[in-house]
Order: structure tokens, then sequence, then C-alpha cells
């Protein structure tokens, strides 16, 4: 099995390392193969995503990925900025779906912003599309509105666009997932007022039909938003859009607490997929070894459910996250008073050594 591993800029080199120590003490035959990504492949090759780099993830089973981004690229021309690498790397190899679980780990419970007994037992997994919706629609851009009540002022359009094959797709990963859970998904669009959404709606019944152990429900995204911090633990596969999977994603990782501590994967067609974890280069405390490895290590579980067809070995590492955080060892992003602070390298080792048998 081929491990494509970009680490990227700031804290992604350090995060990304302790996610190859957990992987490698897994005693399994992976292979890893490592490339520039973002700012450092900039500085290498005066572009952010080096044919080279493209090359070897084609040629991986899977990609794991740290963070691009710094301040100092900041005046870069749009095409040479760090970032440009991620939107490069869904179109290249196909990316169109991202699942972010939001997990609630029981010792942490304090960090979520919501009352205990509304986050202790969360797991919720976010199916969003990826690579259509209004962030990709066109026409879109800026001109004088040619009619309504303000002809000829300034006006900025996009377009919401879905195509069948689009929504089919992505349904079909949802309920995949739903049938690896607890075989509920719940589809959100605003079906009420947009087209698309009336569309979306359909196709996302008809597939249902393939699916029958699982169950479906369909909710207007501003009853979601609300639903979400509500009664999260109501949902399990939660299916919607880029731009409302956008939005919700963000809301439900914030229900766990810390940024440091969220996975995410994004898969193709075939099942490959790219691991990383939610949040970014982190340039604040980059080279300080402070950063909290475990978003990444998640992600790198993540890619053994999802692209590597390793679950049993995905549990052994989720188990060993809740075990060093139940034994009270935490990196100052999810510090609380009387538990024991420890560096990135620390928090990777104590992983290690807590993987089950
Ligand atoms: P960020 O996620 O990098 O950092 C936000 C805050 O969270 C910072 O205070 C940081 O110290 C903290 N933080 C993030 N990850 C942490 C971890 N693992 N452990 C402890 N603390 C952690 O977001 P930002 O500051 O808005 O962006 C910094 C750079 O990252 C920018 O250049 C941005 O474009 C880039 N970025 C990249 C990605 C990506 O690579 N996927 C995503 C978001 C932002």
């Amino acid at each position: 099995m081929k491990i494509a591993v970009l680490p990227g800029d700031g804290i992604g080199p350090e995060v990304v390392a302790a996610a190859v120590q957990v992987l490698q003490a897994l005693g399994e035959p992976f292979e890893f193969e490592f490339a520039e990504v973002g700012g450092a492949a900039y500085e290498a090759y005066g572009q952010p995503l080096p044919e080279a780099t493209l090359a070897l993830t084609r040629a991986a089973d899977a990609v794991l990925f740290g963070a691009v981004g710094d301040w100092k690229y900041d005046a870069l021309p749009r095409a040479l900025r760090p970032e440009q690498a991620i939107l490069g790397l869904r179109r290249a190899l196909g990316l169109f779906a991202n699942l972010r679980p939001a997990v609630c780990f029981e010792p942490l419970v304090a960090a979520s912003s919501l009352k205990p007994e509304l986050v202790a037992g969360l797991d919720i997994l976010i199916v969003r599309e990826l690579t259509g919706d209004i962030y990709f629609g066109q026409p879109r851009g800026r001109r004088l509105a040619p009619d309504g009540p303000f002809t000829g002022a300034p006006e900025g359009f996009d377009t919401m666009r879905y195509t069948r094959p689009e929504i089919e797709r992505i349904a079909r990963v949802a309920f995949e997932a739903a049938r690896r859970r607890r075989r509920h998904v719940t589809s959100v669009d605003k079906a009420n007022v947009l087209e698309t959404s009336q569309l979306w709606r359909e196709v996302v019944t008809e597939v249902h039909a393939e699916y029958r152990d699982v169950t479906l429900e369909h909710l207007y995204v501003d009853n979601a938003a609300m639903q979400l911090v509500r009664a999260p633990k109501y949902f399990d596969v939660i299916v919607t859009g880029n731009l409302f999977g956008d939005i919700l994603s963000d809301e439900a990782a914030m229900l766990t607490g810390s940024i440091g501590m969220l996975p995410s994967a994004s898969l193709g067609e075939s099942g490959r997929g790219l691991y990383e974890p939610s949040h970014g280069s982190a340039p604040d405390i980059a080279g300080k070894g402070t950063a909290n490895p475990l978003a990444t290590i998640l992600s790198a579980a993540m890619m053994l459910r999802h692209s590597l067809g390793r679950p049993a070995q995905a549990a052994r590492i989720e188990t060993a996250v809740g075990k060093v955080l139940a034994a009270g060892l935490r990196t100052p992003d999810i510090a609380s008073p009387g538990m024991r602070m420890v560096g990135t390298r620390e928090m990777a080792a104590a992983v290690v050594a807590a993987l089950p048998d």
C-alpha cells in the first residue's frame, strides 16, 4: 500500500510526522513517499503543486496531507499561493466527497461550548459535496445590474447548480457510510426555495431506494443549523451540497471543542482519498513542538478505513487516542487544569504506546 505524504507548511510537517509514526507502529506493509506541497513546494520549485508531487499522488493508494499556507505568501499572485495546491489536488484526483466527522471524546466534553449532556457521546459524519454548487457554477461575475429596482448599479452574481450524476454519487457515499454506522442519513437542502435543491431532494430519494436498510430524512438547511446546536446527537450522517456543507461542517466541528482534534477525508470515485486535519498550518505555533497531532492521527485512521480497507487498524488508532485523553495527556490547545501538558512528539509516542493489540 503506497501512501503519498505531503507535509506542507507550518505545523504540517510536525503533525504529519506524528501520524506517520503511528501508522508505522501498526505493523502493516505501508510504503511512504514524501513530496513538497504549498509554500514548501513554491520555495523548492516555484509553484505550490509541482508535477512531481501530482504524479506521486496519482500513483498512490491514498494521500496524507498536512497543511499549507503562511502569511509571508499573501502578496504572491493567486495562482502561486500555497492554498491553490489544495484546489489543484481536488481537481486532479477528482475528490468530490468531503467527509468530516464530529466526534466528542468523553474526556474533552467540557471543551465544547454546549452543555456536556448535549455533546457527550456525539458522533456525527458530515458528507459534503466538494466540486460543484455555487462555488463553481457558471456564469458568475460582476456587472451592472441589467434589470430590477437597482438597474445600472454594480452587482455580483453566482450560479448554484448540480447535475443528477453529481447528486447520485455523493448520495451513494453518504448511504454507504451510514451502512458502516447507525444507518440514518439526513439530507440537507433548501428545497422550499431553490430549484437546485428540489432536484437534489428528488435524486437523493431515488438513490435511497437502493439502500432500504438505511433511513432517510430531509431537512431544510436553516432547520438543520438549528437542530445541530439544539440536539446534535440526533444526527448520524448528514449529506449536503458544497455551500451548506461548508457552513454546517464548521458548526458541527465546534461542537467538539478544539480544531486540533478534527480529521477529514476527501474521496474520489475509486475510493482513493486525501486525508488531512481540518486545521491550517498554524504559523503562530510552527516549530515550537506544541501542535496537537491528534487531528492528523485521526485522519490517518480515516485513511485506513476509507481507502486502505483496514477498518480494524482504524479502530485501534481511535481507541488509542481515547485512551491517551482519558489518561489526562493534553497539548496546550486542549489543556485544562489538572491535566498533563505534552508536546506533539510526546502525544504521538503516547498514542503508539496505547495502541491495543
Ligand atoms: P489555522 O487553523 O492554521 O489556525 C487557527 C488557530 O488554531 C491558530 O491559533 C493555531 O495556532 C490554532 N491551531 C490550528 N491547528 C492547531 C493544532 N493542530 N494544534 C494546536 N493549535 C492549532 O488557521 P489560520 O490561522 O486562519 O490560517 C493559517 C494558515 O493556514 C493560512 O495561511 C491559511 O491560509 C492556511 N490554512 C490552510 C488550510 C489547509 O491547508 N487545509 C486550512 C485552513 C487554513
